[in-house]
């Protein structure tokens, strides 16, 4: 039987249900865990869309929170890699079987029998759900424990952890960089960190955004030009000149708008997860032979890398601190797209 006990969290019990207290429990460490205090946990649309119900899978009480970063209470008798006093995060993924092809290459979140989310997966110590880190503190395997550069403000860094390494990660991987113009579609959490980051990879950055009050303001995060996506005659000027596109769109949205903006052989890789399908007209791909791809998050070693890009770049996001308490109004604005760019909750208010 593995030893628990119990901790203060923030979730809820059923898809049409505010956020409210509850208790829940967390393992005392066993060799190879770490307990983290949790300092500040950021708040991903992700986070909105599970305890919604809207990808259709959430076991409830649920518990979210995916952006983690605090420090090291307690160590178990085997690690190696962490001591109590660290400073560290914990991103989306808190374990995987280590096996298969895909743990093997760093690709821990496409691993063949599933990894184990840091909320809404099955715990495999406890036979419950996991949950996240809206709460006081978790405990975690070294393995799937992140450095935090000690450069960078710690509250702003906790989005990295998932809105920045679901950025990174295809920026990446389609190789983005000096030469390549790129599209960041969706200015919010994830977005803005795309943008950043597009930047610093050395690209030409072009932001699209369906909100007038970030139009100016997107430039300051560092995009090079600016179009307002409802404008048929801005968006017309783009038509076949991006060689790449990050779609970080939450919602439904025409995706074939985007499509027309790639060169021939151009890709657009959505990373935003909207509720409902996204039709895809042939002819947006034929002319073109372009590619329209998906991607989630990263990989542990790549989250790692992408923490110390982060470091020696100095970014981090741009973030609206709340209290533990002011989660459901937090979650009304998200869905709204009004938040500049990330609530970032402070756990010492929980
Ligand atoms: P967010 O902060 O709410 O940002 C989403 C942005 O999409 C909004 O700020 C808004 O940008 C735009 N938007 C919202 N509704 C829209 C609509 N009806 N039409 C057009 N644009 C709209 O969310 P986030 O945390 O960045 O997450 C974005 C999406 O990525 C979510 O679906 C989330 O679940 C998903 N996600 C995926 C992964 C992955 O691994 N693939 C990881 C994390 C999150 P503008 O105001 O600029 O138009
Ligand atoms: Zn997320
Ligand atoms: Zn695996």
């Amino acid at each position: 039987m593995t030893e628990t006990t119990n901790i203060k969290a923030y979730g809820t019990a059923a898809a049409e249900a505010p956020l409210n207290p509850m208790d829940i429990s967390r393992r005392i460490p066993t060799a190879h865990d770490v307990q983290i205090e949790i300092q500040y946990c950021g708040v991903c649309h992700s986070d909105l869309h599970t305890a919604k119900n809207e990808w259709h899978g959430t076991i409830y009480p649920c518990v979210p929170g995916h952006e983690i970063v605090g420090k090291i209470v307690r160590v178990g008798d085997h690690v190696s890699k962490f001591k109590v006093g660290d400073t560290v995060g914990v991103g989306c993924i808190v374990d995987s079987c280590r096996e298969c092809q895909y743990c093997q290459e760093g690709l821990e979140q496409y691993c063949e029998p599933g990894m184990t989310g840091t909320y809404n997966s099955p715990d495999k110590y406890l036979g419950t759900p996991t949950f996240g880190g809206y709460s006081e503190s978790v405990v975690v395997d070294e393995n799937y424990v992140l450095r935090i550069p000690e450069n960078l403000d710690l509250a702003a860094t906790a989005p990295l952890l998932c809105a920045g390494i679901t950025t990174y990660s295809p920026l990446r991987h389609w190789n983005v960089g000096p030469g390549h113009k790129v599209g960041i579609v969706g200015i919010g959490g994830l977005g803005h960190m795309g943008i950043k980051i597009a930047k610093a990879m050395g690209a030409h950055v072009v932001a699209f955004t369906t909100s007038e009050s970030k139009f100016a303001e997107a430039k300051r995060l560092g995009a090079d030009e600016v179009v307002l996506s409802k404008d048929e005659d801005q968006m017309a000027a783009y038509k076949g000149k991006l060689n790449f596109i990050l779609d970080a769109v939450s919602a439904e949205h025409d995706i074939n708008a985007y499509l027309n903006l790639l060169r021939v052989d151009g890709s657009l890789a959505l990373v935003g997860a909207p509720e409902n399908p996204l039709p895809v007209a042939a002819f947006s791909l034929i002319m073109g032979r372009k590619s329209f791809a998906g991607s989630m998050i990263g990989g542990i070693a790549e989250t790692q890398e992408m923490l110390d890009f982060c470091g020696e770049h100095n970014i981090v996001s741009d973030i609206e601190m709340i209290d533990m308490q002011q989660i459901n109004v937090a979650y009304e604005r998200l869905l709204k797209g009004d938040v500049k760019y990330r609530f970032v909750i402070d756990m010492a208010s929980i």
